[in-house]
């Protein structure tokens, strides 16, 4: 082996036995020669100066026999062009570095003409004015496979999982007509049958029902948010016009519940997605009100120094502590005294994606037997002026229901949905015309008069939606006609409307037979 000089270690710490220089030397030459990364040094004319043991296994070269040596022996003969202007740049301006930091693949040649992936690093040094270059270069062959291996798993996990998704969101989609019709059956059924027992098993069958819908549900928004298909997009959103639509979905709960629902005034206006920030706080006061047997669930917005914090505060069953750090987790749920039961366990990690959607973060604290406060916090960027709020008026809380029957004219494709809807209405009272098609429905609505309601399936077919045909219907006849819009993506239908909608309710499906006839009855109240 060739060295060009014995290296000089000075300063060794006193309390050490020194090493001599002749023990130094050793070590030295000692670990240049099977250091684990094969060595080479060259000169500024690309003249191999040195090579160590090591450069045996790794080239199959006798290192002596490559003194002298041009390097380009060492690279494959596709490389060489290259090769000479890569050295040029690195001569006039040597640093440490690895090779081809931005090239991916790197080649070296074998002594026996085969090749192999090398990752090489370059530290260049003077030698009595002298440039050289030395190379420690190791066979990434095994590393270049493992990483492309863990590439390989990742891209079929994430294929795994946009199918997982996709999955989900096709099988819940699909589920909600046949569930619809069955929730549609059992409530017309609960009308009509006259003795106690059969309806104590329609209530708990109902109750089946309202589980799997919400279910389907949650599985439905999870698989939504996580297939990246919800993109936000911001709008000027006054809070307490939120806090208004929240209130009316959660009272009847809460009555029933016999827990406070206080919502304290806000006036504060956000520029966010409307639609994502609405089931932010429906999940946490779902949960609020779900896990708390008395007292009160308290919801506020302030201004902070730094951002905006909204508070779902409850004085509910609480979380214990060590349980606290997995709620966030899809499907987790704490089973405390049988509460677990009581929702599916993706609430919270639907909160969490949202919550990474719109750029805001949750926090929750918990004290067993207090109760539980959910912090979102809202960097302060996304508040608006009073000024830029012309726009948002807020939404008017639905008028007291007028009862009063009106003619219903329903617009659905599918079969089940349409017979089981029809049926549920008439026992409600309504008379009502159906049509299961938008050729069908061109017919019946001829026969529409004012007073009637229609009620109609958002996708109805490839082209035309049910809110397109309400819409035509409207210009056709000259004033506002009444109309309930189904739709099984409410989330969507409600992002895709740029002006809203006079006299109209959008509900989703599968529908809530008492939000359908809370909808009727709202819009019958505000007949002309
Ligand atoms: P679930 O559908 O079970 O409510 P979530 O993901 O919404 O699922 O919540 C996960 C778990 O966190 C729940 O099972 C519940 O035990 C607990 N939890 C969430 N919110 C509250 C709350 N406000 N009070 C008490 N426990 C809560």
């Amino acid at each position: 082996m060739h060295t060009l000089r014995s290296p000089r270690i000075s300063g060794a710490r006193t309390s050490c036995p020194t090493l001599t220089m002749e023990e130094l030397s050793e070590i030295t030459q000692h670990l240049l020669r099977f250091s684990p990364d094969a060595l080479i040094v060259v000169d500024d004319s690309n003249r191999i100066r040195f090579a160590n043991e090591t450069v045996r296994d790794v080239f199959g070269h006798d290192p002596q026999a490559l003194l002298g040596a041009s390097l380009e022996l060492l690279i494959p003969e596709r490389f060489r062009p290259h090769h000479g202007g890569h050295t040029a740049a690195f001569m006039t301006s040597p640093k440490k570095r690895e090779m081809g930091a931005r090239i991916a693949d790197l080649f070296a040649l074998r002594a026996d003409g085969t090749e192999f992936a090398a990752g090489i690093r370059l530290a260049p040094f003077r030698v009595g004015g002298k440039l050289f270059v030395a190379a420690a270069i190791r066979d990434t062959t095994e590393r270049m496979q493992v990483n492309e291996e863990l590439l390989q798993a990742r891209k079929e996990a994430d294929r795994a999982n946009r199918a997982k998704s996709r999955f989900l969101a096709t099988a819940s989609h699909d589920l909600r007509q046949p569930l619809q019709t069955v929730r549609l059956l059992n409530a017309a059924m609960s009308k009509i049958v006259p003795d106690a027992q059969t309806h104590e098993l329609l209530t708990r069958q109902g109750q089946a029902i309202e589980s799997m819908t919400r279910l389907l549900n949650a599985l439905l928004d999870i698989s939504r948010l996580e297939s990246g298909a919800i993109e936000p997009t911001a709008g000027s959103v006054s809070v307490d016009a939120v806090f208004a639509e929240l209130r009316n979905e959660f009272e009847s709960v809460a009555a029933a519940r016999n827990v406070d629902l206080i919502f304290r005034p806000a006036r504060i206006v956000l520029s966010t997605d409307r639609t994502l920030f609405y089931q932010l706080l429906q999940n946490l006061i779902g949960n609020a009100l779900k896990y708390t047997d008395r007292g009160w669930v308290r919801v506020s917005c302030t201004l902070d120094t730094d951002s905006i914090v909204v508070l779902v505060e409850d004085s509910g069953i609480g979380i214990p502590a060590d349980k606290l750090e997995r709620i966030f987790d899809e499907y987790y749920q704490v089973d405390t005294h049988g509460t677990k039961r009581m929702g599916v366990g993706l609430g919270l990690a639907i909160v969490k994606e949202v919550a990474r959607l719109l750029g805001f973060s949750v926090r929750i604290r918990s004290t067993v037997g207090e109760g539980t406060q959910a912090t979102i916090t809202i960097p302060l960027h996304c508040r608006l002026a009073a000024e830029e709020n012309r726009s948002a008026a807020p939404v008017a809380k639905s008028t007291t229901p007028v009862p009063r029957r009106g003619r219903l004219i329903l617009v659905e494709d599918n079969e089940g949905v349409r017979v089981a809807t029809a049926l549920f209405l008439k026992l409600e009272g309504y008379e009502i015309l159906t049509a299961g098609s938008l050729a069908e429905a061109e017919v019946v609505l001829e026969q529409l008069r004012e007073g009637d309601i229609v009620i109609a399936d958002y996708h109805l077919d490839d082209r035309n939606t049910g809110l397109d045909m309400l819409l035509s219907l409207r210009k056709r006849r000259g004033f506002d006609v009444p109309g309930v819009i189904l739709s099984g993506d409410l989330p969507s239908v409600r992002r895709s409307i740029k002006t809203p909608v006079p006299r109209s309710h959008f509900l989703s499906k599968p529908v809530d037979t008492t939000a359908l006839l809370e909808a009727i009855q709202d819009l019958a109240g505000t007949l002309p």
